[in-house]
């Protein structure tokens, strides 16, 4: 198994050390022949989405990107990667890739609580560490749509499908269990398009 990590901006390293600690190979796509190799799922890191977006459409990886997603390549995106994954963003900014029906509200905690860390469920997993930096959150989930996480009310995990995403940085604490969910469940899960 191989995992194709976007490596264009964000903290793309701490992701690929989290595959390392399963055992798990990846690559790193910075160009668009990176895209010519094999991967069974994509991870899209933290970081900034309106840079990384831009990236996206100025190295002329986003079509194709976007294509395999909708085809149902397993995605997981963390905190920005969230966000361009989202078919909605509040208010006014038009979406990215645009392929989970979520809505997210973009540095949505303000400033006194900026980044944070807590515990909370990850559901099927238990409580697990999350660290919170300049995080999104999921203010409105589509039908289709599984609520995995939340914290003080708000959805900070979901899942639709081939698609994972979490408001925080799994990959930033020493716990592997999200990203061995995302590989167990969502990769090797057979999920299907949505
Ligand atoms: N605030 C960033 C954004 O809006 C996301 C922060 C992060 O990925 N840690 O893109």
């Amino acid at each position: 198994m191989i995992i194709g990590v976007l490596a264009l901006q964000g903290g793309f390293i701490e992701h690929i050390r989290m595959l390392q600690s399963l055992q798990i190979g990846s690559f790193e796509i910075r160009k668009k022949e990176d895209l010519n190799k094999d991967m069974d799922g994509l991870i899209i890191p933290g970081g900034e989405s309106t840079t990384m977006g831009k990236l996206l459409k100025d190295l002329d990886l986003y079509n194709d990107l976007k294509k395999k997603i909708q085809e149902g390549l397993p995605t997981f995106g963390t905190c920005a990667g969230m966000i361009l994954l989202a078919k909605k963003i509040a208010d006014k900014e038009s979406a990215h890739f645009g392929v989970i029906d979520i809505e997210v509200r973009r540095n949505a905690y303000g400033r006194q609580l900026g980044s944070f860390l807590t515990e909370a469920e990850f559901k099927g997993i238990g409580i697990i560490p999350m660290t919170f930096i300049r995080a999104p959150y999921i203010e409105v989930a589509g039908p289709g749509v599984e609520i995995l996480s939340e914290v003080d009310n708000r959805i900070v995990a979901a899942r639709s499908k081939n698609i994972l995403v979490t408001s925080y940085h799994p990959e930033l604490t020493s716990d592997n269990r999200v990203h061995r969910y995302f590989i167990e469940e969502v990769v090797n899960g057979k999920a299907g398009v949505g």
